[in-house]
């Protein structure tokens, strides 16, 4: 039976008593409004784990003051409905629970944090680490689950759990995608029907400079520019980067080794994120 817990401290006791039965759990951070992307990882951790929990948290810390926060998706109940086969607990804590008066500590990843949404969405980093620290220490997980989707964040947790020395395994989950390439993701539910059209190109280019390096091409600048002028043949598409990095999320130049291309568009208010590996086999 699926419980809803508010407060960090009952959350906290809970998971301490769970694992002083030798229980193992795991976590699955989200900020709600559910889609098939959260469930796979609710999914996995079902599979791997005595006990699931996933954190349903509009993190205010992670947001930039003119960002999304505010208007940000909300529905508890469609998203308790969606995962009640697979969760044992939802944490849903209130913003003053987990940043009360006084609260003065960041949790900061420097270097990796510098390119990227980073760049563009400057102390988002600061506030994701803070936040899924305090969800490790109050829910004490063997394995958290992140998706490659947020990429970028997915390497920041990795460091942090390495250089904090986090007892606990991350486990990178694929990008799940509507049957059309748009990767999920909460913020879809702002697109216009024109917009969400249009947005199907950032999969499509990213499935064309995947063909490219196939196809024998190493160079960066060529792969990403040819991205670029694929988006820009959507008039509503605004680039706000669209970048190839390495395994720290620094710049590279060529596809030698493990490389993300990444890429950030608006369309219209939306800011939409995708990515893809690429390896030079
Ligand atoms: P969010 O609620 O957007 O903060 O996402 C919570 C977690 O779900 C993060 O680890 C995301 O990377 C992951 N996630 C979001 N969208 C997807 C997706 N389309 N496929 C896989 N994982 C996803």
């Amino acid at each position: 039976m699926l419980q809803e817990i508010h407060s960090a401290a009952e959350m906290q006791a809970i998971a301490l008593a769970l694992k002083r039965e030798g229980k193992t759990i795991g976590l699955c951070p989200t900020m709600g409004y559910l889609h098939a992307g959260h469930l796979s990882l609710a999914k996995a951790a079902r599979a791997e784990n005595d006990v699931v929990v996933m954190s349903i948290f509009v993190n205010p810390i992670q947001f930039g003051p003119n960002e999304d926060y505010a208007v940000y998706p909300r529905d508890m109940a469609h998203d308790k409905a969606l995962v009640e086969d697979c969760v044992d607990y939802i944490f849903a804590p209130q913003p003053e629970d987990m940043y009360p008066e006084g609260f003065h500590t960041e949790v900061a990843v420097h270097e990796l944090t510098r390119h990227l949404c980073g760049a563009s969405r400057p102390g988002h980093f600061n506030g994701v680490s803070t936040v899924v620290s305090k969800l490790f220490n109050i829910v004490q997980p063997d394995r958290a689950y992140f998706g490659q989707k947020d990429a970028q964040q997915l390497a920041v947790i990795r460091r942090m759990v390495r250089d904090l020395n986090f007892p606990l395994e991350i486990v990178p989950m694929p990008i799940v995608r509507e049957a059309d390439g748009l990767a999920l993701s909460s913020r879809n539910r702002y697109l216009s029907a024109e917009e969400r059209q249009q947005a199907l190109i950032l999969n499509q280019s990213l499935q064309a400079a995947a063909a490219a390096v196939a196809a024998g091409e190493r160079d960066a600048k060529k792969l990403t520019d040819s991205v670029r002028a694929r988006i820009q043949t959507m008039p509503l598409a605004e680039i706000d980067y669209v970048e190839l990095v390495d395994e720290d999320m620094q710049p590279a130049e060529d596809i030698s080794g493990w490389r993300l291309l990444a890429l950030a568009v608006r369309f219209g208010k939306t800011r939409l994120i995708d990515n893809i590996v690429l390896e030079a086999n």
